[in-house]
């Protein structure tokens, strides 16, 4: 009840374009920069990246991220995405996840899974995280090494599946819900179907397929001007060379494509196709823009960086509210900055988030909480 009331005065606040907004639902936060992959569709392994996001200081540690998600708790926060980097490059993410978990708070995260052996894969599972993607973005190995720029990229992330399955098996628990994370590009567009075998072939039941986000610096200029201050700097997808959007033989080929794909899928797998693709707009998804009008996220949702920054969205990572060392979330949430960007954002929607897929902030339903608290039990 405290949510569906939570949910309707953020409906209230976005609608009428207000500035102040209630304690938000869902929070992102990112754990670390590190990854020892070299990803074709990201830059973050790149020094450039790390050189302007990191500039020296200490990411937050496990007492710092316990007490932010102590406080989130108290505010009713029910949804905490941890992202990175790869998460699992974290000692203390299970700490973290427990701890949340101790909170009663819904916890889901995003690994390219090439970490997970026999002793993680009993982690993950007794953690008790709910939601767990594993990126694969081909079920050709040579393919989908070859797009996250590692060797044996495909055989760990699909062994890594496995072994959970296994252990949940033996475990009798379907927790966490393991789904393929696929980012679409023109190097798998016509491959994607086999994606759908291989998810049966490992009885994982879900698989998001999301378009690639690139930003070029047109873009992040235009929305740094339009916004009046550099909100938007060096990002994980800042300059991802354009020929992996998709080209126009194969946009042609759209509606071909995604049939199979649904066909594929019946009732067995949930397929959940990025809304640019299931818009089937040509012409933006030649351009890689994504259909949006407007966009409530900073209104229901933050994202708290390693260094501790509170910004409002996972686009807008140059422009800080405030800083969780420093304040606290409750006093950052509407402040002066959080209200700006919000008037800001009633008024009209910058360039960016054309370009935005915003594609993991997946809240889970009330039928799904209700689910899982009972298998918690
Ligand atoms: S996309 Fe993910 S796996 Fe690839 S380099 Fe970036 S953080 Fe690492
Ligand atoms: S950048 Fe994305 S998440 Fe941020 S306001 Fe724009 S559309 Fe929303």
């Amino acid at each position: 009840m405290v949510q569906l009331f939570k949910k309707i005065k953020h409906e209230l606040s976005y609608g009428f374009g207000a500035s102040y907004a209630p304690y938000p639902t869902g929070i992102t936060i990112e754990l670390n920069y590190n990854c020892m992959f070299r990803c074709k569709i990201c830059q973050m392994w790149k020094d450039d990246f790390k050189n302007t996001r990191l500039v020296g200081d200490k990411i937050l540690g496990k007492d710092e991220l316990l007490r932010i998600i102590d406080e989130l708790s108290g505010l009713k926060v029910n949804y905490i995405y941890f992202c990175g980097g790869e998460p699992f490059l974290r000692n203390d993410f299970f700490d973290i996840v427990g701890y949340c978990k101790s909170k009663r708070i819904y916890c889901s995260t995003i690994s390219n899974g090439y970490l997970i052996d026999e002793g993680l894969s009993e982690k993950i599972v007794a953690s008790k995280l709910d939601l767990l993607g594993i990126s694969i973005d081909s079920a050709s190995s040579s393919l989908h090494d070859e797009i996250r720029g590692a060797k044996n990229a495909f055989y760990r992330a699909t062994e890594g599946i496995r072994l959970i399955k296994k252990k949940q098996t033996e475990l009798n628990t379907e927790i966490p819900e393991v789904f393929i994370n696929c980012t679409v590009s023109s190097r798998n567009f016509m491959v994607l179907h086999e994606i759908v075998d291989l998810a049966k072939l490992l009885n994982v039941r879900r698989i998001n397929f999301n378009y690639l986000s690139v930003l070029d610096s047109k873009t992040v200029e235009l929305t740094n001007r339009v916004m009046g201050e550099k909100v938007v700097g060096y990002h994980t997808f800042s300059n991802i060379d354009t020929e992996y959007l998709l080209q126009k033989e194969q946009v042609d080929q759209l509606d071909f494509v995604i049939e199979n794909i649904k066909k594929k899928c019946g009732s067995e797998i949930k397929c959940d196709l990025d809304p640019a693709l299931a818009n089937k707009n040509k012409e933006l998804l030649l351009e890689g823009k994504f259909a949006v009008s407007r966009c409530n996220i900073p209104w229901k949702s933050a994202m708290i960086t390693p260094l501790g920054d509170v910004v409002p969205c996972a686009m807008f990572t140059d422009y800080k509210m405030g800083n969780i060392r420093e304040e606290t979330f409750s006093e950052i949430w509407n402040s002066k900055r959080a209200r700006h960007i919000r008037r800001l954002l009633s008024k009209y929607l910058p360039p960016i988030c054309q370009k935005c897929c915003m594609v993991h902030t997946d809240t889970p339903s009330l039928v799904k909480k209700i689910y899982y608290k009972f298998r918690n039990m």
